[in-house]
């Protein structure tokens, strides 16, 4: 990896601003890294290099003329879940092959109002729907640190583009644990923010009331300065909130006293991997020693949030998935009579997950069904939300392991969907309460994989759960080690 991909984000913005590299520079270094690492990781469903030289060369132009946005020049990926304006946006799915956005989402274009080169969109579990980025259409995604083993999922390609040093950052989405967890298995950071803080408009819906963007890159300090460009109110998105934006990175420094951490007993559990223990355990010692004080808590109603989220997640899929009929978005399968063309297209067009998800929905949601499954899931939704608000009577942040186990091998959990769900008990909770969740690394476990600690705040504090991750990657390295490529 060249020098300038190593870096992060904030400190290539110092060098652009000191006029040191210039954004035509550090584009061709990223395109460079995807050249040399894109067959053997395979982040991306589709590269934007030609239009990301010309953004890059009028970035420098607009610098020289005085410009000092906030992103001006920074090279990022997006995962291919955001519609991007002229940009094919699939999805990791057959079915939207050849579909191109006519506008960009909201949090796409504050990117884009702010600077940003845009190198590409990021490869994912086909509608976000996964742990492994196994379900993409478009082929799997390599773990950077081991090429054998799956990055995670469904931001799979946002995570391991920034691993591997082929965008300074990405954008990815959370539903269930999208972000943290794929940051957590390719040893980067990942913000999934309080639902309602980053625009959803744009953003093609998995599970609408649960559904964030949010940033994955090196360091807190970088996922930071993402954050701060695309929270914030959209018109054009009924749940986004008017709750000002703070300056995020302007609220990092400073020690923790007086932070009050609780580590929930419920996330550590039979089962989980012992070194995943160790080092969040050891991790957790790191935030006292900065001044916390550690508070064991308890969040009765942790196991549920499997079953409650396997319900509304599919259950809200069904219904945001029956647009795709082969009439209006992507690839069709024309078979003359409507019906035989919705059949063969929806045949044809979605993997298997992505049916497994839609039927066990439309179950959920069938007249007679409805109380006994969505309903009573609507009900514990509402006392796992609860269990965070007790938490934080008493705590300012939650600190626990970010997934049970490190970077598991291809075809591993493809036979048992169940096996796969389980990746995500440790996510799947701040999810369905809608408060924002934070995976920073916290050490490698004997064969050298990345290991993530889960940071999670009250809805809106995203400015707390910075200032800790921030405070811990001063005083620790793991955020530095880079995965050795192959060239
Ligand atoms: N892995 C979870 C699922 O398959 C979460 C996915 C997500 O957050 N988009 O639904």
């Amino acid at each position: 990896m060249s020098e300038l991909t190593r870096m992060t984000l904030s400190a290539l913005l110092e060098r652009l601003r000191a006029r040191d590299i210039s954004s035509v520079e550090l584009t061709r270094a990223y395109l460079d890294a995807i050249q040399a690492h894109e067959p053997s990781i395979h982040a991306f469903i589709t590269l934007t290099a030609e239009r990301a030289l010309a953004d890059a060369a009028r970035a420098d132009q607009q610098r020289a003329a005085g410009d000092e946005r906030p992103l001006l020049g920074i090279p990022l990926a997006i995962k291919d879940v955001l519609s991007t304006q002229g940009i094919e946006t699939t999805c990791g799915s057959r079915i939207l092959s050849g579909y191109v956005p006519v506008f960009s989402a909201t949090a796409v274009q504050r990117l884009e109002d702010a600077g940003m080169v845009l190198l590409g969109k990021t490869n994912m579990d086909e509608f976000a729907m996964g742990s492994s980025t196994e379900n993409s259409a478009r082929g799997v995604t390599r773990n950077p640190w081991n090429t054998e083993r799956v990055p995670g999922g469904s931001s799979g390609g946002s995570a391991a583009a920034v691993a591997a040093g082929m965008a300074s950052g990405a954008i990815g989405t959370d539903t269930g644990g999208s972000i943290r967890q794929p940051a957590a298995l390719c040893g980067v950071v990942g913000l999934k923010p309080s639902y309602g803080r980053v625009s959803r408009y744009g953003l093609v819906a998995f599970g609408s009331s649960l559904d964030c963007p949010g940033p994955l890159t090196r360091t807190v300090e970088d996922a930071a300065r993402l954050l701060g460009v695309m929270a914030g109110h959209d018109p054009l998105d009924a749940t986004s909130m008017t709750t000002p934006v703070p300056d995020y990175v302007a609220g990092l420094g400073g020690d923790l006293n007086g932070l009050r951490v609780g580590v929930p007993r419920q996330y550590f559990i039979d089962g989980m991997q012992a070194e995943v223990e160790t080092s969040v355990r050891a991790a957790i010692e790191q935030l006292r020693a900065l001044g916390a004080e550690i508070v064991e808590i308890d969040m009765p109603h942790t196991d549920y949030s499997l079953p409650v989220y396997y319900i509304i997640a599919p259950a809200e899929a069904s219904a945001n998935l029956a647009r795709y009929d082969g009439i209006r978005f992507g690839a069709r399968v024309d078979k003359g009579g409507m019906w035989e063309t919705y059949k063969a297209t929806r045949g044809e067009g979605f993997g298997a997950e992505v049916k497994r998800r839609i039927m066990l929905g439309t179950y959920a949601l069938s007249a007679g069904y409805y109380d006994a499954y969505y309903g009573k899931a609507q009900q514990v939704r509402t006392l796992i939300k609860g269990d965070f608000e007790l938490a934080f009577e008493r705590v300012d942040v939650i600190a626990a392991p970010t997934t049970p186990k490190t970077a598991f091998k291809f075809g591993d959990n493809t036979g048992d969907p169940l096996q796969m769900y389980l990746e995500d008990v440790f996510t799947l909770p701040a999810s369905l309460a809608g408060v924002p969740g934070l995976s920073v690394p916290c050490g490698f476990d004997s064969a050298g994989l990345p290991i993530g600690m889960q940071l999670i705040a009250p809805a809106f504090r995203e400015d707390v759960l910075l200032r800790t991750g921030h405070a811990y990657q001063q005083a620790t390295e793991w955020h530095t080690r880079s995965a050795e490529l192959k060239l």
